[in-house]
């Protein structure tokens, strides 16, 4: 067994060195002194998560839970933690201090030391809980931990409960320690990754079988795999230059899905690989009728089509995605349609380390027409734009420009597959609050909330964060400047004055109810920093209500 208390030192150490090799070194060397059992366990926990990519199982502990329960264990009030965290700007630091300075029940609980395993079958326990009372019940788990724990493992306790580790290891690093860990190349164990979604189980494999064990893993039907996303193209011209022959498809304008089906089972994932198959119940019967393939892995775009059959907005596909109760009904009111795109994995084979066009005759085999995506290969520009004004005609998005020889790339972003949109207008928008970033840019503010301005009133109303777009040299240039700005700071969120604009492009503006304008922009990032102007000049509430209104689909 692995104590926690080792796992908690080595952190503590990741945490304090400033280089990546000398961090990968150091993690290379403690994956290699872990028990079998709890390598796949230590090899997620050090990159601060709990559960495999690809699970759907989620902790669903918030601040105010772990607050609750950092102050049961600690039996200081709530206001205390909260005052702590302000204080560190971090929960592991100040569930430390709370159990420095608190008293502990700990031999109520345990008189044993926390090993990595016991954490993690609290965690897995944890992540059971669901429904009326489970507030409750994650918080005894919770405090059972920090009980336990010494205050130098209730930092990572506090830290874990909310994925977010803040040392600085990320998926490059464990990938490269896992390869230095137990000797294999680190393409090999990518590839594993790319496969399995598992670091966890990657690094066991390694261990224990080297990299032919490695070279074994594969794709299974049931564990969603990354999907593999898009540049966005210069031209068609440069596309058609760099690619020669051109496989045109449709920007669907919908929401991404990969539909996994066994025998009779489908289950349908989300773009964050959730699994999503209760809430769409239409797509899975229509998967049974339109997919003519036992054991197989598809990748494809849902869409709701209103009654003029062009898309609905995002959000009504979003409904439906996250839709638990009610769902015949909601069903009802926007349909789903789906289109299929690639195909991953057929009866026992993996297909993405074969050329698209293979795949794609793969894909015509085993799909009827009403579900397959429409794809023309030509090395026709005007062909090209003809498909384009197509696409925006019947309300999708644009074009999708994909190279026909390419393979599938699991979770990367590459030219070969390229998007083309109509370009959107930019929004000038005043930063209002920013928040801390994590990892390699935790001393940075990662995340800046931003409002528009309401000329009624006076008032600034937040519209959305950006935290894209802004390059490593900005991130340091813009901490400088708005840790002059700073109001007020609580946990990782910060106030700051109203003073430096940002010109921001996005791909749509949606209504929310989570921010003060009654708007959120979706796919937001930083285009300039607007020095020229003031918030004064920043871009008002009616700017935004006519841009929603002049959104195409709607
Ligand atoms: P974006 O979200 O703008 O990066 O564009 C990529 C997304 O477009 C993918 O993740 C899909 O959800 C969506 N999409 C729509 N139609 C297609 C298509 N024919 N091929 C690939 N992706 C598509």
């Amino acid at each position: 067994m692995t104590s926690f208390e080792e796992f908690a030192k080595v952190c503590n150490k990741v945490e304090g060195i400033p280089g990546s090799l000398e961090m990968t070194s150091v993690v290379a060397g403690f994956l290699r002194e872990v028990d079998d059992e709890e390598l796949g366990i230590v090899t997620r926990f050090i990159m601060g998560s709990v559960f495999p990519v690809w699970s759907s199982q989620e902790l669903g502990i918030g601040p105010s839970l772990l607050y609750a329960a950092i102050s049961k264990a600690s039996s200081l009030p709530v206001k205390r933690i909260e005052g702590f965290v302000k204080e560190t700007g971090d929960v592991g630091l100040a569930a430390e201090k709370a159990m420095e300075s608190g008293k502990t029940h700990l031999n109520l609980f345990s008189e044993g030391e926390l090993s990595v395993s016991d954490v993690y079958s609290r965690f897995k326990k944890i992540a059971t809980l669901t429904g009326k009372n489970s507030q409750d019940s994650k918080i005894k788990n919770l405090q059972y931990l920090f009980g336990t724990a010494k205050p130098g493992e209730a930092v990572y306790i506090a830290r874990l409960s909310i994925e977010e580790m803040r040392i600085g290891v990320g998926e490059g690093i464990v990938r490269n320690a896992i390869s230095e860990a137990f000797g294999v190349p680190v393409g090999i164990v990518e590839r594993g990754y790319m496969l399995t979604n598992d670091f966890g189980e990657v690094a066991y494999t390694a261990k224990k079988e080297g990299e032919q064990g490695l070279l074994k893993l594969g794709i299974e039907v049931g564990r969603p795999l990354k999907m593999m996303l898009a540049q966005v193209a210069s031209g068609i011209n440069e596309a058609v230059g760099e690619m020669g022959l051109v496989a045109v498809e449709w920007k669907f304008d919908g929401a991404r899905i990969q539909v996994h089906k066994n025998g009779d089972k489908v289950t349908i994932y989300s773009r964050k690989l959730e699994d999503v198959t209760a809430s769409l119940p239409d797509v899975v019967s229509s998967v049974k009728k339109h997919v003519n393939a036992e054991k197989v892995i598809l990748d494809g775009e849902a869409v709701a089509l209103g009654k003029d059959k062009r898309p609905m907005a995002f959000q009504e596909i979003l409904r439906r995605f996250r839709r638990k109760h009610d769902v015949a009904a909601t069903a009802q009111e926007i349909p789903l349609h789906f289109y299929l795109f690639d195909i991953l994995y057929l009866d026992g084979e993996s297909l993405i380390d074969e050329p698209m066009e293979v795949r794609r005759k793969k894909l015509e085999s085993v799909c009827d027409p009403e579900v397959l995506a429409v794809q023309t290969v030509t090395g026709n520009v005007s062909e090209i734009e003809d498909i384009y004004g197509k696409a925006l005609a019947g309300g999708h998005e644009g074009v999708m420009l994909k190279s026909p020889d390419s393979l599938y790339m699991p979770g990367k972003r590459g030219k070969n597959w390229l998007k083309l949109k109509p370009v959107m207008e930019t929004l000038d928008l005043v930063v209002v609050g920013g928040e801390w970033g994590e990892g390699r840019r935790a001393n940075f503010i990662g995340s800046y909330l931003l409002a528009c301005r309401d000329p009624d009133s006076d008032r600034l109303l937040t519209i959305g964060r950006v935290a894209t777009g802004i390059t490593d040299e900005q991130l340091s240039d813009l901490t400088a400047i708005f840790k002059e700005l700073v109001i007020s700071e609580s946990a990782k969120n910060i106030d700051f004055e109203p003073e430096v604009v940002f010109e921001v492009a996005f791909e749509e503006i949606q209504k929310s109810q989570n921010y003060k304008s009654g708007y959120a922009l979706r796919f937001p990032r930083l285009v300039n920093v607007r020095s020229d102007k003031s918030a004064q000049d920043s871009d008002s509430i009616e700017r935004v209500e006519q841009l929603f209104i002049g959104q195409k689909g709607r």
